[in-house]
Formats: C-alpha cells, structure tokens, sequence
C-alpha cells in the first residue's frame, strides 16, 4: 500500500462508519446554519466518482462558530455511511472548508422514490459527462435539503488520504432520488471506471480501508424525543436504543 496512505488502515477516527444504535443523544447540537448562493459550478469525474464544483463564491457553513466555505458536492452509490449496518442507494457529500484547511462534510442518505431538485437540474449534464469536465453554469446549493436532525462524529476522508479532523455531519432524514437519476450518476462512474480500467477495483478493496468504528465522539442532535418516537423514519429505532444507554 502507498505509505501515504497509511492513515486509511491505521487512523483512529476513519470514515465512513456504521451508524448503529450506540448513538448518544446529545440535543445540544444546533441548528445547521448556513448562508449558501448560487454560483457557477463543473460537473467532474475525479476517477471514481462524479464531483461539482462551485468555482465562484457558493456560499458558507456554520459549525459552532466556525464558517466554512462551500467548495464541492459529490456523490457514492450505494451509499458509504451505513445505517445497522444497511446501505442506501446513494449519498451525497456536501463538502466545505474554513480558513485553515480543516474540512466540514455533510452526508445524505437517498432511497429510490420522487426525483431530486439538484440531480434535475443536472440531469442532462450527467447523462453526456465523459472524461471532460462539463461547465453547467450556475447552480444554487441551497436546493439541497438538508432537515433539523443528524448524527454528529470526527471522522476523516472517506478516500486516501483518509486525512483525520473532518466534522461529518449526516442527515438523519432519507431522501429520495429517481430510478432514472441513479442510473445516470450510474452511468457516468461506470464511463469513468472503464475508461482507467478501474472497473474491478471499485471498492475500497483499492487502499485497504476498514470499516472505522463507532466512535465515542457520535452524537445525535434530535430536540423533540416524542416526534421521533412518533414518526416512521428509519432513525426511529436509533432513538430507542439510545434510551437504553
Ligand atoms: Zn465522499
């Protein structure tokens, strides 16, 4: 293994991870604030999976006093953080980074159902993407739903560098994503992998990653426990094993 890559096999704090049901209920967690703008983007392969790029001013997260710049999206099918252990069918990472270099990740969860208001957009785009990058002009981030719950924890890159200090945020809520539009994000990985005949090793079989572990620093930001116990959302039975800690 590249010994650049030695974190991904032996970091302490790795990602992605399973979020399973020794998640600590910390309600402190606030809201996710940000102030994000349309700006011009690319739509991009970066060899293994299909990125865009926010080349002007996209706008900023807030992290407990800490801005944090929006610098990229990009996509995992299936997706990299499991719930107990199930994947869903896509995920995406909404990167960010603030004055220092430390980065700030918000991961969502898709399951099959309606269409999503940013692949729509892209759609077109997605479907002729080759080697080439693709410019397809302005696009507003704040199209991406993003809710008021999620699940809290200090992990990494998800790819070598595997670099620790990331704050991954994921969204508790599962949205939904068109047949027709994972079949197009599909398509693109898939152009991409055979045209660097990557197509076998695409898996983390590449750099030897393990599954990190349920870290001590997971928390979940939820602030009415009867309106999760309530609702029928997969998150439904995190929280009552919470209540058993
Ligand atoms: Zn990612």
């Amino acid at each position: 293994m590249n010994p650049k890559w030695k974190l991904c096999g032996e970091g302490k704090q790795q990602s992605p991870i399973d979020i399973s049901d020794k998640v600590v209920h910390f309600p402190q967690l606030g809201q996710l604030e940000r102030d994000y703008k349309p700006a011009r983007a690319v739509l991009k392969n970066s060899g293994h999976i299909i990125e865009m790029k926010w080349k002007g001013n996209a706008g900023q997260l807030n992290l407990n006093g800490t801005n944090y710049k929006l610098i990229q999206c990009h996509w995992h099918t299936p997706s990299e953080h499991t719930l107990n252990g199930t994947k869903f069918d896509l995920e995406l990472h909404v990167v960010h980074q603030n004055s220092v270099g430390e980065r700030a990740a918000i991961g969502i969860w898709y399951k099959i159902g309606d269409s999503d208001p940013l692949l729509s957009e892209l759609l077109e785009k997605l479907k002729s993407l080759g080697d080439e990058d693709i410019d397809v002009g302005e696009i507003n981030p704040g199209i991406i739903k993003f809710g008021s719950r999620y699940y809290r924890y200090d992990g990494s890159l998800t790819t070598p560098p595997c670099t620790e200090g990331v704050v991954w945020t994921i969204m508790k809520k599962v949205r939904t994503v068109s047949t027709e539009q994972l079949s197009a994000l599909k398509g693109a990985i898939r152009h991409i992998h055979e045209s660097l005949g990557l197509l076998k090793k695409a898996n983390y079989g590449i750099w030897g990653k393990p599954w990190g572990s349920l870290a001590m620093t997971m928390k979940y930001s939820v602030e009415k426990l009867e309106e999760v116990e309530n609702s029928k959302s997969i998150g439904g039975d995190v929280l009552l094993s919470v209540e058993q800690i």
